[in-house]
């Protein structure tokens, strides 16, 4: 089937699941998160997961090829796809425990006898997502200074661990770097949210992490269960011995199925046509839509705000003073969330200092990045309701 056959056949679709489930769809002026099933596959990466549908093909063989394909376009030794990049955070760090002991793949993460099982981190830079390298039998091992980091190498070190977009740290990813490898040990970066730039595909392989993980449904938008694990060929390998479709490893429960490799292939190919700037100036246009639409709320001042490192795209944030527009912006998010249609604004609005974008205020805050053509007037029009209703 072509392109345009699958897209054809897609909106001949006669069942809205939605519908028959009773599930509320939304306008996602949020942005990509996961909980709102992150972002929309662009038309390309869509046609390409119905292709993929229509045909059987060997698992390990698509892997391999996509794995070599991704490698060239993306400038590095090795890709694989992975399902997320929580995913590629556990096959990493698989990676890195099994390096060299084809027979502890089998044992981890309950006999980790004989094996590396500690990974060196800032203590800034613990989040959440510590679990996924957790899932392999590591201990973290938390540093502070450049001197610490320096100490905390032992026979025991698998890896050292760098989350890309922490707010905190003193240590410069160059001197992460550097040190590690001057004990050699590799290095593994989390920079799931951190395009755009598009760059970034390349750029952290080339200073010299060993193993970085992406997140294919955000602002790749590829297939939301599918992500990149990109660096050195050796550890690359060693990561795809951890995966599915080989059932005695960590990886099995993270199977990536043949509609989201090629859908994550398709979707780094739709990455790589666009430009920083052509997004950066769409999602301004969208945002000057919105806050011209709004000019005539008393009071309401509107800016336009770019985070440092993860979700780096204009966001609007938007202040008044509540006592001549009497309703709180978190209140407004609700009044959103609640209406017809159903629209999710970003979940820092109403928060101060949340996520780079609000500063010391209390704001409503737009990602406008995800919005589908059109709907930044349908959330411009819901705002307007909400906010000249709250306003004596
Ligand atoms: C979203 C995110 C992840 C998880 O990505 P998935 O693709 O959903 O698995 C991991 N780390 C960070 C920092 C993230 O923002």
């Amino acid at each position: 089937m072509t392109a345009t056959g699958a897209r054809a056949a897609s909106s001949k679709a006669t069942v809205d699941y939605y519908d028959k489930l009773g599930v509320t769809k939304i306008i996602n002026a949020a942005g990509t998160y996961t909980a709102l099933t992150a972002s929309i596959m662009p038309p390309s990466v869509q046609a390409a997961v119905m292709e993929a549908a229509q045909h059987p093909v060997r698992l390990q063989e698509l892997q391999h090829a996509a794995g070599e394909y991704l490698a060239k376009r993306l400038q590095c030794e090795a890709a694989l796809v992975t399902a997320g990049a929580a995913s590629g955070l556990t096959l990493a760090t698989a990676a890195c425990v099994t390096r060299g002991d084809t027979a502890a793949i089998e044992k981890i993460p309950v006999d980790m006898t004989g094996l590396k099982n500690e990974v060196i981190v800032q203590k800034a830079h613990r989040n959440d997502y510590d679990h996924a390298l957790l899932n392999c039998g590591v201990r973290f091992v938390e540093v502070e200074t450049l001197a610490d980091y320096e100490r905390a190498f032992t026979d025991k070190t698998a890896m050292t661990h760098f989350f890309n977009a922490a707010e905190h740290g003193s240590i410069s990813r160059e001197d992460w770097i550097r040190v590690a490898h001057s004990h050699n040990v590799p290095c593994l970066n989390d920079a799931a949210a951190d395009v755009p730039p598009i760059s970034n595909l390349w750029n952290y392989t080339k200073m010299g992490f060993d193993l970085v993980a992406f997140s294919g449904g955000k602002g790749m938008r590829g297939p939301q269960n599918a992500g990149l694990l990109l660096g050195r060929k050796e550890l690359i390998d060693q990561a795809v011995k951890n995966a599915m479709p080989i059932s005695a490893t960590v990886g099995r429960g993270m199977k990536v199925a043949k509609e989201e490799i090629v859908g994550m292939v398709a979707a780094v190919d739709w990455f790589l046509s666009q430009t920083d700037e052509g997004m950066e100036a769409e999602f301004t246009a969208r945002a000057n839509r919105i806050s011209d639409h709004l000019k005539s709320i008393p009071s309401l001042k509107a800016r336009i705000v770019i985070p440092p490192i993860a979700n780096r795209i204009p966001h609007l944030v938007m202040t008044y003073d509540q006592a001549k527009v009497k309703i709180a912006p978190k209140d407004v998010a609700d009044a959103l969330r609640h209406g017809k249609p159903c629209i999710e604004l970003n979940p820092s609005t109403g928060h101060r200092n949340a996520n780079g974008v609000t500063g010391d205020e209390d704001a409503i805050v737009v990602g406008v990045w995800m919005l589908q053509p059109g709907e930044d007037m349908i959330v411009a029009q819901r705002l307007h309701e909400v906010l000249s209703q709250a306003t004596a």
